[in-house]
């Protein structure tokens, strides 16, 4: 039997010599548009299910049995596999949604054109992660034709929805798709990481009180107040500027005091992704009206994304973040 270094060389030979096949399943991926239809919800641009469609027959050719399920509905997740011995059993895992393009204008490139300029191939999810998701195809396909055969079964995940909460990696574990070992193909650079921490999503919705913005004099000018007297209005997107400062400080203090070994520092961040401001708090859970100045704003809405580490939990973690709007609530004078 040939030895390991053998075998890596033997597999590196055929990934070089299949390079424009990589490189053009990579772009034939970014040609397909598949934002998350959670952030954009458009059929023309909500395409997972034809990269799907792509990759399915690819994987079928390289001898994998593949499957097909809807994770969410219309939005299916693909996973191919070789049979072999579950004690060594890996998952190469990838998605293929990908975040939207945002302002057009900012394009120098069309984000679905899968252009190649000096040895680099642009457009929306060639890094995030498409590139990898063909990566990970292009390795087995490179292990096949180079005439090995594994002892362990070999999975390939190619999942939706991961930009929104990976629900399609989710629902791919809910149906018991595990193996011994992962290998996710997200961009890091080159970067090894080994472990992996997780993520909370969190809404804060911050309340003050009403008021027409000719009343605002009675807020920075208090005023003698009777009962005749209209009490001052209280700004909620002020409140919400204070509560973003001490998230900061929060956010701040948990990177000094928690860190992980196999990570680099400050993975425990806390992104503020979305705020919304205005007055009546609809049932939506956003204020219904965010179009007139002229009003002192009663509702702010900010949606956070938390990161944390892989000795921590979803439950510990809430916990503290919810004492630390608790503590935020206490010692604010509103
Ligand atoms: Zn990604």
């Amino acid at each position: 039997m040939p030895d390991n270094q053998t075998i890596i060389d033997a597999v590196q030979a055929e990934i070089e010599t299949d390079r424009d096949w990589l490189i053009g399943l990579t772009r034939d991926m970014v040609r397909i548009p598949s934002v998350n239809p959670k952030f954009e919800p458009n059929p023309a641009i909500n395409r997972e299910a034809d990269v799907q469609a792509l990759l399915e027959p690819i994987l079928k050719q390289d001898g994998f049995r593949t499957e097909q399920w809807d994770a969410l509905p219309g939005r299916p997740n693909l996973v191919g596999e070789w049979a072999g011995d579950e004690s060594c059993s890996l998952i190469l895992c990838g998605h293929i949604d990908v975040v939207p393009v945002g302002a057009m204008k900012d394009w120098s490139v069309d984000p679905f054109g899968g252009e190649i300029t000096n040895g680099r191939l642009y457009g929306r999810g060639a890094v995030d992660m498409k590139g990898g998701v063909a990566a990970c195809i292009a390795a087995a396909r490179a292990i096949r034709k180079a005439g090995i055969t594994l002892q362990g079964r070999l999975a390939i995940h190619s999942v939706v929805d991961e930009e929104a909460g990976g629900f399609g990696a989710m629902d791919a574990v809910k149906k018991g798709k595990l193996a011994k070992a992962v290998l996710v193909a997200e961009p890091t650079w080159g970067d090894v990481l080994p472990v992996e921490g997780g993520l909370e999503w969190a809404r804060v919705t911050i309340r003050g009180r009403n008021a027409h913005s000719a009343l605002r004099y009675n807020e920075i000018y208090p005023q003698r107040h009777d009962k005749d007297r209209l009490e001052p209005g209280v700004n909620a997107i002020e409140i919400a500027a204070r509560f973003i400062a001490a998230v900061r400080q929060y956010e701040l203090d948990r990177t000094r005091a928690k860190s992980h070994p196999l990570l680099p520092l400050g993975m425990n961040t806390i992104n503020i992704g979305v705020m919304h401001g205005g007055t009546g708090l609809g049932e939506h859970g956003l204020p219904t009206v965010m179009t007139n100045p002229a009003i002192i704003p009663d509702v702010a809405v900010l949606d956070l994304d938390m990161k944390f580490l892989p000795d921590e939990n979803s439950a510990d973690y809430r916990r503290d973040f919810e004492a630390f709007v608790h503590h935020f609530a206490q010692t604010d004078a509103w």
